[in-house]
């Protein structure tokens, strides 16, 4: 059975490497240098907290520069470091390798497909859209927060994978369909619609249910964006759909308010940016998102955060 090789022991990356490892699936976890291995091994390996329970696992750790081939890996660092992350580890990829892209948002994915070694058969990039909800307690130690989906496919409508049997053995909920962009699109529409407002407002998902007419405005304008951008399918029912989330959400900070809150770099050039930025691409006019994407940079810049 090949190795998962888990590029990135973050949130993400250490809820599917446990969960991996905890089905008997052999993982290796990838991480940046020695001094981040060593401090891996004294932690005595990567902790699940499930439910209240915590389990330890010791999943073998390598650095980026191991020579062992990757015939599976999954990228599960933020969006603005998929690239060099995989560029570090393009000459370990085997021919026809799987690469398995977690990051949020749009064009990360689009970038490591294009900087992917040429191999035959080439490598094969899978997208994946996940609604799960993880966060770090301490280093190397994650906390299963939210129950969710993994939507998972290929730009190019492959063949599923024989391995989606090894996630079905690891519990972790998935699913492998045509419609991954589509996917990505809505999420990433639904991520313009409420994250920018909550870190601009300084408020809890919840809170926007009472600024509905800025809410609706943008809805409409995302739609006619989506519309415009060649993805009709991800713009039906949306208003409805973040509506939807904000209700269900209601006392949650979004992830975009957490990053600001706790001084971290957002994503913000592969959400808002992007597309803001294929509105652009394709002559769309999208004054209201440009605006919010102004007024969201002005905060960053202010907060003494990256704005890109
Ligand atoms: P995270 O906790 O910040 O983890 C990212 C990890 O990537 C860190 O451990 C970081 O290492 C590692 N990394 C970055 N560059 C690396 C490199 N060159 N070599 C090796 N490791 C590297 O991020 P996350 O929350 O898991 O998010 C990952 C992606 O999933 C994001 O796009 C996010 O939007 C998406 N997502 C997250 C959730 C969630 O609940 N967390 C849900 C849905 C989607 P260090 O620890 O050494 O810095």
């Amino acid at each position: 059975m090949p190795f998962w090789h888990v590029l990135g022991a973050g949130s993400l990356g250490s809820l599917w490497a446990t969960r991996l490892a905890r089905a008997g699936v052999p993982v290796r976890l990838i991480l940046r240098d020695s001094a981040r291995l060593k401090a891996y091994a004294a932690k005595g390996g990567l902790t699940l907290s499930e439910q209240g329970q915590r389990q330890t696992f010791d999943i073998t750790a390598q650095t980026l520069d191991d020579p062992q081939p990757i015939q599976r890996l999954l990228v599960a660092c933020k969006a603005y470091d998929a690239q060099s992350a995989v560029a570090s580890v393009a000459s370990r990829l085997t021919p026809g390798a799987d690469v398995l892209l977690l990051q949020n948002g749009l064009g990360s994915q689009e970038a490591v497909a294009a900087s992917l070694p040429d191999l035959f058969p080439p490598p094969r990039c899978i997208f994946v859209s996940s609604t799960e909800g993880a966060f770090r307690d301490d280093d190397f130690s994650v906390v299963f927060a939210g129950q969710g989906a993994n939507w998972l496919g290929e730009a190019h409508q492959g063949l599923a994978p024989v391995w989606l049997d090894e996630l079905v053995a690891a519990d972790i909920p998935h699913q492998w369909g045509p419609d991954i962009l589509e996917r990505l699109w809505r999420k990433l529409a639904l991520n313009c619609a409420i994250n920018p407002l909550t870190v601009l407002h300084g408020c809890r998902n919840g809170e926007l249910q009472k600024r509905a007419a800025e809410v609706t405005a943008l809805c409409d304008e995302l739609v006619a964006v989506l519309e415009c951008c060649g993805q009709p399918k991800a713009a039906v029912g949306l208003h409805q759909q973040v509506d939807q989330v904000i209700r269900a959400t209601a006392a949650n900070y979004s992830s975009m308010h957490q990053d600001v809150a706790q001084g971290r770099r957002t994503e913000i050039s592969y959400l808002l940016g992007y597309l803001c930025a294929a509105a652009a691409r394709h002559g769309c006019q999208a004054p209201l998102l440009d605006q919010l994407r102004e007024r969201l940079i002005d905060h960053l810049k202010a907060q003494g955060l990256p704005s890109d």
